[in-house]
């Protein structure tokens, strides 16, 4: 059984850890390198992206992550993850850093500032048993993707439409949040990646 770390410097890791568990596999915390080293997959969780990006220098964790991901490290991102996956942020500050392991351009807090969480039911490629339950926090969308990545889930906003679940090979990002919804299917696509790859 694989085992799937959740990055632990800020955001829901708790939540993450503890649906992944009930999705039947190992999870663990990562804070150091050598936790980074040992996992088999990571999860990095909804939060504050320019915060997260901040405390990956300060934990000396950005030349290891960035390794990992050039390997083909199985990754899913939710929401400030997504956005730290993305090739590029609009929206964020100068000093943010995101490690392009999606050929994606993001938008963060897209769906305006007044907004600040609302929910949808999805239809999600590849996962089945019916729509996804969407929690969107401050969320950002997929302006852009790029020709290798597949759009799973998009939600439509004045006559347009914007991705807020997409996978790239080993990388899968959402703008929401599956791990406070109880609904294990999101991570249960993500397990079955990281066995895959395994
Ligand atoms: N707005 C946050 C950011 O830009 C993301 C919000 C979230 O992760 N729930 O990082």
């Amino acid at each position: 059984e694989p085992t799937i770390g959740v990055l632990a410097l800020q955001g829901d890791v708790r939540e993450h850890l503890h649906a992944l568990e009930s999705a039947g596999t190992h999870a663990v915390s990562v804070r150091r390198t050598t936790e980074l080293d040992r996992v088999d997959g990571l999860v990095i969780p909804g939060g504050e992206s320019t915060t997260m990006s901040r405390l990956l220098g300060v934990f000396d964790l950005l030349d290891p992550l960035r390794a990992r991901l050039k390997d083909g490290l199985p990754v899913y991102g939710s929401c400030a993850g997504m956005i730290l996956l993305a090739g590029e942020v609009l929206d964020t500050r100068p000093d943010a850093v995101n490690f392009g392991a999606l050929d994606i351009t993001v938008r963060r807090n897209a769906f305006g500032r007044q907004v600040d969480s609302f929910e949808e039911d999805l239809d999600f490629a590849g996962v089945d048993g019916g729509p996804v339950r969407a929690v969107f926090i401050r969320a950002p969308w997929v302006e852009y993707a790029g020709p290798d990545v597949q759009v799973l889930a998009a939600v439509h906003r004045g006559g347009a439409e914007h991705a807020v679940a997409v996978r790239q090979g080993p990388v899968l990002a959402t703008s929401f949040h599956p791990e406070v919804t109880g609904d294990l299917r999101v991570h249960r696509l993500f397990v079955d990646m990281v066995r895959e790859s395994a």
